[in-house]
């Protein structure tokens, strides 16, 4: 790792202003939000030797959309929902009381402005130029996630054995089969497999294989699977080792600016001074952004999950599974089994819906059928922060010094170790391996 230490004087706001970075070694930088995207950026920004604030309303991190989701790190599925075969799936969805997406329009404005913006984005030439930059993020992401983890060694049930998506007829594979194709020039290697392969791969499979419920799949060698809830905890504690000091429980009330510099920002009735923000909220930015000026288009998606607790690991599947039937992703976290999925549009209602939530324990068990658990499932709603393309919003904001990290929508858990990297870059006025411009659509022009 490259510390600025030898590149930059200290305090020599000029010399670090040549180079386009706005941090000396050792600057005071507030992060906002304790989620996976939070304490990534903490600790990358720590690391490199930065003093580092962490401000969240939650007592512990990773409460928020990072508590309990697919447990997916996909590189080979980090690609917009906003396509034109999605756009012709939701509409049969939306028939469907027990399909995949529910859309309940509300009276806010901006859920129709992100909608359109969503609609917008559903053609074929913009979803490719976004799904190339998700994926050279998600890929990134998944290089610094090795590192981390040969570094810090936190526990988090990690399954490296790939991810297989499922079809249950041959006809939506072939369909589904072009993505190959647009992986491979990216460095995402991705196979055909059929139900002999498919049984080799994951044996638990061989029920569904026979019932019908799986006829294909894509095979995803290198994708991976982990609980983010764990790693994240574990991070904040490492990146307490590192001096990083974390204000938990605090409700961010105000983010004050001096001019069209950042100044502080007043949490709990305190006032937080650093030279630098890096706002890393998820679904809560834009709030505190329009107080600044400006806004962003990040609107919830809510999805559900079940955690099932096994009776018996040794049958029990341990490679992470995308069944793309009943959009649902299937993923092992030690002796836990846990499906999540669902896509709903309904504006910022984080409440559970127990029959959408109690559907996807019956999705689990058209493929799992002989599935054995321990106790009720622990079921949970979050909202994904999403924005209409699918990218996150990565980069400098119009004002001085306050920076975003924000808008990962489906895939936080994916791309969150690339994107603190991106930040911390950007921060530092270094160049990385990921083009800066690419993550910075959905910021305001200036
Ligand atoms: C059902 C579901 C399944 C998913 N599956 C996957 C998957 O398999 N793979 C994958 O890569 N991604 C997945 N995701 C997406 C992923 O979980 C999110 O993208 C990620 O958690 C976003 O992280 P974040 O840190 O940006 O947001 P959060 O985790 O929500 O963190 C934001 C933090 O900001 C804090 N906060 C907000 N406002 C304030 C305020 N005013 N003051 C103080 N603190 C504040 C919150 O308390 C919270 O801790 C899934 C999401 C869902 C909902």
């Amino acid at each position: 790792m490259t510390f600025m230490r030898e590149r930059w004087a200290r305090n020599d706001h000029e010399a670090s202003r040549q180079l386009e970075g706005d941090l000396t070694e050792g600057s005071d930088i507030i992060v906002l939000g304790a989620g996976v995207v939070g304490i990534t950026t903490a600790w990358e920004l720590a690391r490199r030797g930065h003093g580092v604030t962490v401000i969240d309303r939650q007592t512990e991190p990773a409460t928020g959309a990072s508590h309990a989701n697919g447990a997916q790190i996909s590189p080979s599925e980090a690609v917009p929902w906003a396509s034109p075969s999605n756009l012709r799936l939701a509409l049969a969805w939306m028939r469907q009381a027990d399909g995949p997406f529910k859309l309940r329009l509300t009276a806010d404005s901006r859920q129709w402005w992100w909608l359109l913006r969503f609609l917008a984005s559903c053609r074929e030439d913009v979803w490719r130029r976004n799904a190339r930059r998700m994926v050279r993020l998600a890929l990134a992401s998944q290089r610094r996630l090795d590192e981390i983890v040969e570094e810090v060694r936190p526990e988090f049930d990690r399954e490296r054995r790939g991810i297989l998506r499922v079809y249950d007829s041959d006809a939506a594979l072939r369909e589904a089969e072009g993505i190959v194709d647009f992986m491979a020039p990216l460095g995402v290697g991705l196979r055909a497999v059929g139900p002999d392969e498919i049984l080799d791969i994951e044996p638990a499979l061989g029920a569904a294989i026979a019932s019908g419920a799986v006829a294909g799949g894509l095979y995803a060698e290198s994708d991976e699977s982990g609980d983010a809830q764990a790693f994240t905890r574990a991070l904040a504690h490492a990146a307490a080792g590192l001096g990083v000091r974390t204000v938990l429980g605090q409700q961010v009330e105000r983010i004050d600016t001096h001019g069209d510099r950042f100044h502080s920002v007043v949490a709990g009735g305190v006032r937080h001074m650093a030279d630098h923000l890096v706002i890393c909220l998820g679904l809560d930015t834009p709030p505190l952004t329009r107080s600044l000026g400006f806004d962003l288009p990040i609107y919830p998606l809510k999805g559900y999950s079940a955690t099932l607790r096994l009776a018996a690991t040794n049958s029990a599947p341990r490679v992470s599974v995308t069944d793309e039937t009943r959009r649902m992703v299937v993923s092992r976290l030690g002796d836990r089994i846990r499906v999540a999925g669902k896509a709903d549009l309904v504006g910022h209602d984080a409440r559970l819906d127990p029959r959408r939530a109690e559907q996807l324990v019956r999705d689990l068990r058209r493929i799992y059928p002989d599935l054995d658990h321990d106790g009720p499932p622990e079921f949970w709603a979050g909202l994904r922060p999403m924005t209409p393309t699918g990218v996150p919003i990565i980069g400098r904001s119009p004002v001085d010094r306050v920076y975003l990290n924000t808008g990962h929508g489906s895939l936080g858990w994916t791309m969150a170790c690339g994107s603190a990297v991106l930040i911390a870059d950007l921060l530092e006025g270094r160049n990385g391996e990921l083009d800066p411009a690419d993550y910075e659509s959905g910021l305001p022009a200036d």
